[in-house]
């Protein structure tokens, strides 16, 4: 049995991956040994092996936690996925389509959210395949570049992918042909991963121009403790390394809230970023942090920027949101939204212990004016 301590508060959740295999096929064959249980709770507490429909995001799944799926032909054929459901809500909540024209993930490594962002091309048109429809995901460091692409391989997204090894989302060029019809853009960065299950109160940071082989070793070392698929793709690290190679791990509040706002300046500046991409209608930021100076700050200070005001971004209101999105109760913080409750009822929170057996998580969408209105729903 893997799961211990906190972590058997929570299911293992699991993503079918619409590019190789459904949710019925799944349940005849991976699950058929699994009894239905009526909640997330009954999957967390019920002896036994029992699994749970998700009803917000479409083809996830709540398993009995310390299930090993790892062997199974459906894991290792790509055909499911092993993502947490708050790490669903960014793609889904973006809800690409057809007519949003080329997607980009700007921060894609290991690829959750990228093959996630191609299974939902494909659930919405079958002809995929061949689509002229391209995701460009880019990733900045190289190594974790390379997992990224065994990830797309596996998961079937290949054909509509373009991975950028080593490329840093800050260094693209908006207005370069290539982006032209770039209408969507999913934005995953580097955060404290302070809402990580298996965390103790203090959180560990990681600042994504501090990257070294020092602090990944480091954070692989870390990793082997907890939950793997959620580690990875939020790259935990407690570490600091200055240019001179030289170590501290973060101890004081003084250092987390220094370190909060240099996180915070970065996201914001990727998110600024997103805005300039010329056809660009669709926005979702996200972060695995609890922590209101990554999330609403963020978002607060994204709205009110000159190159929102510009090209008219607005934040996606709860009514603007996917059907599940729209039904997820936990909602961002009022108080950190400049006390303007359309705002935070916008932006979807998640926090880990409060039942919902799901990782603390944010996530907030972003819309140009009168782009939705007059368009898909
Ligand atoms: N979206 C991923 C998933 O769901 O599997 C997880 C992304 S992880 C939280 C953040 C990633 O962004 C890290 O792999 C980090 O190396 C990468 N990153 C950080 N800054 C970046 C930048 N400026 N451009 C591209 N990638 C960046």
């Amino acid at each position: 049995k893997e799961s211990a301590g906190e972590e058997a508060n929570y299911p293992r959740w699991v993503r079918v991956n619409a590019v190789k295999s459904s949710l019925e096929a799944q349940l005849e064959t991976t699950f058929s040994t699994f009894t239905r249980a009526s909640s997330v709770q009954d999957v967390i507490n019920k002896p036994g092996k029992h699994l749970f429909i998700d009803p917000h995001v479409p083809n996830l799944l709540a398993i009995t936690s310390g299930t090993d799926l790892t062997k199974t032909e459906a894991y290792t054929s790509g055909k499911i996925i092993l993502q947490d459901k708050a790490s669903c809500f960014p793609a889904y909540l973006l809800d690409p389509r057809s007519e949003d024209g080329d997607l980009i993930d700007a921060c894609a490594a290991p690829g959750n959210k990228t093959t996630h962002l191609a299974a939902i091309l494909k659930e919405h048109q079958p002809e995929f395949e061949t689509s002229p429809q391209t995701i460009y995901a880019f990733e900045k460091d190289s190594r974790r570049a390379q997992t990224l692409e065994k990830m797309v391989t596996t998961a079937g997204s290949k054909p509509t992918t373009r991975i950028g090894f080593g490329q840093d989302f800050l260094q693209v060029d908006p207005h370069a042909e290539r982006y032209k019809s770039v209408g969507a853009l999913l934005l995953d960065p580097s955060c404290s991963g302070s809402g990580i299950v298996g965390r103790d109160s203090m959180p560990e940071l990681h600042l994504p121009e501090l990257s070294s082989t020092t602090e990944k070793e480091t954070a692989g070392k870390m990793s082997k403790r907890k939950r793997k698929h959620v580690e990875v793709e939020a790259e935990p690290l407690n570490v600091m390394v200055d240019d001179d190679g030289n170590e501290t791990v973060m101890k004081s509040d003084q250092d987390l809230e220094a370190r909060l706002e240099a996180l915070s300046a970065f996201q914001l500046t990727l998110l600024t970023h997103a805005f300039r991409f010329p056809s660009a209608t669709k926005i979702t930021y996200s972060t695995c942090s609890v922590h209101m100076q990554e999330n609403e700050r963020v978002v607060m200070r994204a709205l009110q920027s000159d190159i929102a005001k510009e090209r008219n971004w607005r934040i996606m209101l709860r009514k603007d949101q996917v059907t599940g999105m729209k039904e997820w109760p936990v909602r961002g913080l009022t108080s950190a939204c400049g006390d303007d409750g359309d705002i935070a009822d916008a932006c979807i929170r998640s926090y880990k212990d409060d039942g919902q057996g799901v990782m603390g998580f944010f996530v907030a969408g972003f819309m140009r004016i009168g782009a939705r209105d007059a368009g898909s729903g």
